[in-house]
């Protein structure tokens, strides 16, 4: 039994063992924590998640390593943020001030917190790195001494990936943070270090001249602070982007690191890096896969307002853990996908309990079988499921009707089915949750249903013989069919008897038209909109009295 995880595990294992015998195998993620986390990024920590997972399944020694990138440079004020932000542009990630109002004492943790408090409700297990504490612990010193003294090296490497065109002025100090300053041409030679000013703490300096020997270094800043440091003993500065990754491919020995398919194009640090790890580091490129672009289908704007872009903590308010990793899981790195949430998450939850079955069944295709297994548990432990899997659509439609009260909710649960009634709301948690939350944060007010107050008198009146006898019908059979199962017999026996068919009838064009204009017909009566949730479930979070009163028995 195999899948794509599985395939890269197989990889990864064969090697580590040509370049590490016997050692922890090292798998990767990097992440940015410049803003909120988009649940794309989550591609970059659930691949390798998912592959050294299955290692661990498989009983050998892997570490995920999860580098945050906050010793980055703060690039630009994202929209929504004060605009004299603007000040910190150039400073590492966490020296810049948290967003007003945040309770976190930076800009990196700000962004960082929800992200590892969703990858913990994710089973996602991984050790942690902080670049700002690496960095500024001296953790890379002798790396840095040492990309120092091969910089021209370095510069013809990249050299060979360099175009003719100069970055506009704007984009001039991101290019530095990326490559370096100080092209070839200039005369005061290229340097791959780039120092935090000690005046202003940005990065907008340029390194006018260094000295192997004694590792001094001066630079200038364009604040007009200048100085000269012993590099062998500053910590406050980092290698450029396109030298930093290389350089940390070698000093972790990873062999396993996904990146975004942004890396796909020449001259890209992913190429760039490959050439620099082996001839400068004496280290090796990781495998890994290019993984394609996770997209979003209908977010509401109102849950978007912490930056704008959705992220696995939102993700999470809506849907299970397991659901999320089955996503990520399922599809191959290459392929991209969206996480629904509009109306399509309740189809994706229907698939997702239709997968379940067949899996408790032992019906399910090995592929699928095994993406289920790395949804529901980790290597470690399995995640928190709900015990009762009553269908998200109809949970959902009994928290809009029923506008969250729990006591009429757990009435309505208790009702659908009189076998093996639920008997309390922890049975259909935290699915309940999720569907609760899905429909007062995603479900545009013009969807929600309302049920009428009073029985429509004028529509009512003006019923004829047959929608009379409909009515009669369907309220008669109320209390002998009040469950899921009874409801659904009745309302769809409902027009079958009046069309003298049996109740095992099979549907025709013309009964199915008839049972639509019936069931248009109800729900006017009940919700005043010719659509609504599920019949049977409407009527059950209704309850009988109620039916009874708007349909004018
Ligand atoms: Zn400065």
């Amino acid at each position: 039994m195999t899948d794509w995880v599985s395939q890269l595990a197989d990889d990864v294992i064969a090697e580590s063992e040509r370049r590490a015998p016997g050692k922890t195998i090292v798998c990767a993620s990097g992440l940015s924590p410049s803003g909120p986390i988009h649940l794309g990024n989550l591609r970059e920590v659930m691949t390798p998640h998912l592959v050294a997972d299955e290692i661990r399944r498989r009983g050998l020694d892997c570490v995920h390593l999860l580098s945050w990138d906050d010793y980055d440079r703060f690039r630009k004020v994202p929209a929504g943020i004060d605009p004299s932000w603007a000040e910190h542009i150039g400073k590492p990630l966490t020296s810049v001030p948290a967003p007003p109002g945040s309770a976190y004492p930076n800009w990196a943790e700000h962004f960082k917190t929800p992200m590892i408090s969703a990858l913990a409700r994710l089973g996602v297990t991984y050790r942690g790195i902080s670049q700002t504490k690496q960095y500024t612990s001296g953790a890379y010193r002798e790396q840095i001494l040492h990309a120092m003294r091969e910089r021209d090296r370095i510069d013809a490497v990249l050299a060979r990936y360099r175009t003719k065109a100069k970055p506009k002025a704007k984009d001039a100090d991101e290019a530095a943070a990326l490559e370096g300053s100080g092209a070839a041409e200039e005369e005061a030679g290229y340097y791959p270090y780039k120092p935090y000013c000690t005046l202003c703490g940005r990065d907008l300096t340029t390194v006018t001249g260094y000295d192997d020997e004694t590792t001094e270094l001066a630079y200038t800043c364009e604040c007009g602070f200048g100085e000269t440091v012993r590099l062998a003993t500053h910590d406050r500065g980092k290698l450029v982007w396109k030298v930093d990754w290389p350089m940390r491919w070698a000093y972790e020995g990873v062999v396993f690191e996904p990146s975004g398919v942004d890396h796909t194009s020449p001259g890209s640090s992913f190429e760039v890096g490959g050439h620099l790890v082996g001839e400068i580091f004496d280290g090796v490129q990781p495998i890994g896969p290019r993984y394609a672009f996770v997209g979003i289908s209908g977010m509401a704007k109102m849950s978007s307002s912490k930056g704008g872009v959705p992220t696995a903590a939102d993700a999470l308010e809506i849907m299970e853990a397991p659901l999320l990793r089955w996503m990520y899981a399922r599809r191959k790195p290459a392929q991209s996908f969206k996480v629904a949430f509009d109306q399509e998450i309740q189809r994706l939850y229907d698939e997702w309990d239709a997968l379940e079955r067949k899996v408790s069944e032992g019906q399910a295709l090995p592929a699928d079988q095994l993406a289920h297994a790395r949804a529901v548990r980790t290597a470690e432990q399995p995640l928190a499921a709900t015990e009762r899997r009553v269908p998200y659509r109809m949970l959902a439609s009994i928290v809009d009707v029923t506008t969250g009260d729990e006591e009429q909710t757990l009435r309505i649960l208790r009702e659908l089915d009189p076998a093996a009634p639920i008997t309390d709301l922890a049975q259909v948690r935290p699915r309940l949750d999720k569907a609760q939350r899905w429909v007062t944060t995603q479900v545009p007010a013009e969807q929600r249903t309302t049920v009428r107050p009073e029985p429509d008198e004028e529509l009512l009146s003006s019923l004829d013989a047959e929608q009379r006898e409909s009515l009669r019908l369907l309220l008669d059979g109320l209390d002998a069919h009040w469950s899921l199962d009874g409801l659904t017999d009745l309302v769809y026996g409902v027009p079958k008897r009046q069309a003298g068919l049996p109740a095992d009838a099979k549907a025709t064009p013309e009964l199915k038209a008839a049972q639509r204009e019936f069931f248009v017909l109800v729900y006017t009566l009940l919700v005043g909109r010719d659509t609504g949730p599920r019949l049977p479930t409407l009527l059950l979070a209704v309850g009988a009295d109620r039916v009874r009163k708007l349909l004018g028995a």
